[in-house]
This record gives structure tokens, sequence and C-alpha cells, in this order.
């Protein structure tokens, strides 16, 4: 008789243990929810992802439609076109004084590849990698993927969750590999002032760390403050890496461009890691990439003007709902208002008050503990001003009833 076939469940064939120590992003999750909801008819007021809400600028995507008629769509040198890799380096200098040439930059698949390149070609298991809470969700989980331990300076909402120099100097250790430095920030919109960045770079270098800048909101900034790369500092670079995307400024995040700016051999060890992973950025991305870098900025203050407009907004609707506490972000296109002050027996936690905004407002957003920040929410504001007026009235709404 033939043996009965035992037929196996999805247990007996288990993941890594290193895929099973990380989660999935929080905010990847609540616009997951979202959307459910909006495929379903449901009338969401948006507030979960974090991209702009602009159309990315015509010469951009005209530049992409060139490239595919002139059948640019072969692969590409790894870290990146030789001419874009150099419209980078020009294009930083232009706009945040620095000065590196195009063996010092490589091109990636958005600003994460470039983040998740580094910490892998940087971290040794057991090494340490400083960075502030609230942060953005990735970057413990890349840190503990590549086996490193995420050391976390807490910022205050009263500071404008700036991390301080000197708490970062008490942070290093022996085993401290990289300090990361989020300005503007997400999920606070809070800005290092240039002075601080300054001294965190000294602290840095004289302990032999590498400071990892991310700049992806580097072009919105509120009240008249410039944009700031500690970059344009002279003999800034050993031991700097600067992480910039063209997902925010440019209103391009589904084009996945980004890159890291760094000394020459560890933009080569990340070039190794992206020809055995994804090879180069999508070519025709690279094109339109190059148009972005080389072409007109003047969507820019526009998108900021709106932005500001809408920060106005919605600091206003949130500061007059009781026992909501809300800074003024002073960059990026997130509030990240305190509400603890709200919590009772049933509503506990952020997360419970998301899920339950959610499901009984239909406003999605993205509760504090995803950042370190249990208490808080984020909002993001790159959605139109119409949606904000109605997600104030829903949430004034809910807390009103949520006694
Ligand atoms: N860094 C920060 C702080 C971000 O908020 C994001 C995206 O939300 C990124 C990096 C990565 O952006 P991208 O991969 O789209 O360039």
């Amino acid at each position: 008789m033939e043996p009965a076939t035992v037929v196996k469940t999805a247990a007996a064939f288990p993941l890594s243990d290193r895929v099973n120590r990380i989660a999935a992003s929080a905010t990847m999750m609540v616009v997951q929810a979202a959307d459910q909801l909006k495929s379903k008819g449901v009338d969401v007021a948006d507030f979960g992802a974090g991209e702009p809400d602009f159309p990315t600028p015509e010469h951009i995507k005209r530049a992409c439609i060139r490239a595919l008629e002139e059948n640019r769509t072969k692969y590409t040198p790894v870290p990146g076109i030789t001419q874009l890799r150099q419209a980078v380096c020009d294009w930083h200098k232009r706009e945040l004084g620095s000065s590196y040439q195009s063996a010092e930059c490589v091109v990636t698949v958005g600003g994460k590849q470039a983040i998740f390149n580094a910490v892998c070609a940087l971290v040794n298991p057991g090494d340490e990698v400083v960075f502030a809470a609230p942060y953005w969700v990735s970057y413990p989980v890349i840190v503990k993927y590549a086996g490193g331990k995420p050391v976390i300076i807490e910022t205050h909402a009263e500071d404008g969750f700036v991390m301080p120099a000197a708490e970062v100097e008490r942070a290093i250790t022996a085993r401290t590999r990289i300090v990361i430095a989020n300005s503007p920030s997400n999920p606070t919109g809070g800005v290092i002032p240039p002075s601080e960045l300054r001294k965190i770079l000294e602290v840095c270098q004289r302990h032999g760390v590498w400071l990892m800048t991310d700049e992806c909101y580097s072009h919105f900034t509120y009240d008249d403050q410039e944009p700031y790369s500690v970059a344009s500092v002279p003999d800034s670079k050993p031991g700097l890496i600067v992480i910039g995307s063209l997902s925010k400024t440019f209103a391009m995040t589904g084009w996945r461009i980004g890159y890291a700016l760094a000394p020459q051999p560890l933009i080569a060890a990340m070039t190794k890691l992206q020809s055995q992973s994804t090879s180069n950025p999508t070519s025709i991305a690279q094109y339109a990439a190059m148009a972005a870098m080389t072409g007109p900025m003047d969507s820019v203050p526009v998108m900021l003007a709106e932005y500001a407009r809408r920060r106005e907004r919605i600091v206003r609707g949130l500061r007059a709902i009781a026992g909501v506490r809300c800074t003024a972000p002073a960059g990026a296109f997130y509030v990240f208002p305190d509400v603890s002050g709200r919590f009772h027996r049933e509503l506990n936690s952020s997360a419970a008050v998301a899920s339950q905004l959610l499901e009984r407002e239909h406003v999605a957003l993205v509760p504090g503990e995803g950042f370190g920040a249990p208490g808080f929410l984020r909002l993001s504001y790159a959605t139109s001003m119409d949606r904000i007026e109605e997600g104030i009235r829903r949430m004034t709404r809910f807390f009103a009833q949520a006694k």
C-alpha cells in the first residue's frame, strides 16, 4: 500500500531568524488599512502616507518619456549613470554647499536603500548606532537587520525634538559605529539648528564615529530657515555620509531615486552590495533624476508655501482639541501631537486612538509607538486643505465623544 502523503503546514518551512527579527513598517500598515477602506468606497480622511500630493514636475516626466523613446532601457552602471552621479554632486554643491565628486556618490533605489546599504556596509554584529526618538520607523529595523544595536536618545516636544550634541556625546561608547541625524525629521518635523549639527559632527569626528545625515526633507523648512547640510563644513568629508532623496523634494516617491555622498571606499562598498541585490536603479528613472538635478527648482517653493499654509491650519485645529498638545513643526510635512492627555481606561494608547479613529471616523494616521513615541500620533499634511478641514472636524468630534 502507498504511504499516505503527509501534507506539511507552513510552519514546517520556517523563515530566517534575521527576517523574523524585523517588523513591517507601521506607516505602510496604516496606508494598507486606509487603502482597503477606500477600495470599499469609504471616504477616508487620510493623514497616513508621507508623500507629496503634488505631481512630479513636467520637465522631469518629459525627460523620462524621452529616455524611453530613445530606448534607454538597458542596465546602467551599478552606482548610477556617471553624468547623474556628477549632477547629484553639482546639485548638492549648488543647493547645500558641499564639494563631492562623482566617485563619492552612489545613486540608489530611494534614500531607503542608501541607508540600508550604508548601515550594512558599516555595522558588525553588536555594534551600536545612535539616533534620536521619535525616529523614522526604518532606522531601528535596518540597524537590527544588520546585527547592530539601536541606542536611542529621547528628544522632547518642548525642545522642538532637537537631538543635542551633548546627548550624542554621552551616548557614544567603544561599540558606536554610526550616529544618525535626521533633520528635518520624520516624524516630528524637528529641525536641528546648523550650529548644533556642526557640534554633532565635531563630536563624531573626535570619537571616530561615522555621522549619517538624512537630508530627505532638506528643502522643506519653514519660517525663512534656509536648507542646511553639515557637508558644507570644510573638512567634514571623512566619516560623513549624506543621505538624499528625490522623493519629497521633487514629488517623486514612486520613481525610487535616492543617493549617498560619502568617502570613496564606503561608496565602493555600498556599490558592491548594490551589485548583488538590485543592481542599478531603474534606467529611465535615472534620466528623469538627471532632469531634476539640472533643471529648474521652481516647484519647490510652490510646494513649500502650500505646506506652510496647511501646517498653520492643522496645528491650529489640533491645538483647539482639549487635552491635545501640538508643537508647530519647523520642517518636513508632519505634525506630531501628544494625545496622552486624552487617554483613559479604554482609550489607553496611541495605537488605540489611531485604530478607533480609523474605525469610527475613518481618519487614517500613524500611532506613535512605531516611532518610539507612545502617546503621540503622526499626521502627514501632504494632503489637500479640504481633507485637512474634514479630518480636523472628524477628530474634534471623536475627542468630544471620547470621554
Ligand atoms: N528618510 C526619511 C526620514 C524618510 O522619511 C524617508 C521616506 O519617507 C526616507 C528616508 C526614504 O525615502 P525614499 O526611499 O523614498 O527616498
